[in-house]
């Protein structure tokens, strides 16, 4: 896990898009357009192509799971381009195809995460429960949870 820092979130490495506004579905089933975002340190916006529906959602909607962030944007199989880049972020690219995982975000100093067994987090964050996730026209994640996807595969027309 990379260290955290707490530079301020407008040292954002890579250009950004000229939108203004996100779009964004709340788990209540409300439309709403927010300021959009540039990422903090560590993380990266994208530009959402596609997000599948997952169970998961569904039981996130539906107030089946504990402590999920209030008001949340649901959504937790992104797939997208990254559009913007936030600082300390390495190995990713501003247009590069990424997917983004379910498990969000960790701790990076418990002692699962020091022993590299991330999934068994403390305290983790779940994409689309416990931050915001990809029902949205562009997401902010943590750029140790996103994954190059390449261009194979990818539908052109
Ligand atoms: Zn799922
Ligand atoms: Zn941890």
């Amino acid at each position: 896990m990379a260290p955290r820092s707490s530079v301020a979130t407008d040292s954002v490495a890579a250009r950004t898009c000229a939108r203004s506004s996100v779009e964004r579905t709340h788990a209540c089933g409300n439309d709403e357009t927010q300021p959009d975002r540039l990422p903090g340190p560590g993380e990266v916006r994208i530009e959402v192509a596609a997000c599948g529906v997952c169970r998961t959602d569904l039981h996130v909607v539906d107030g089946e799971l504990p402590h999920p962030q209030v008001p949340i944007t649901p959504g937790h199989e992104i797939v997208g381009r990254i559009d913007a880049i936030g600082s300390g972020v390495n190995g990713l690219a501003v247009g590069q195809r990424v997917g983004v995982t379910w498990l969000g975000h960790t701790c990076g100093v418990c002692h699962y995460c020091v022993e590299g067994r991330q999934n068994l987090c403390d305290h983790p964050l779940f994409t689309g429960y416990t931050r915001d996730g990809g029902f949205a026209t562009s997401a902010i994640a943590d750029a140790d949870y996103v994954f190059p996807l390449g261009e194979v595969g990818l539908c052109l027309d």
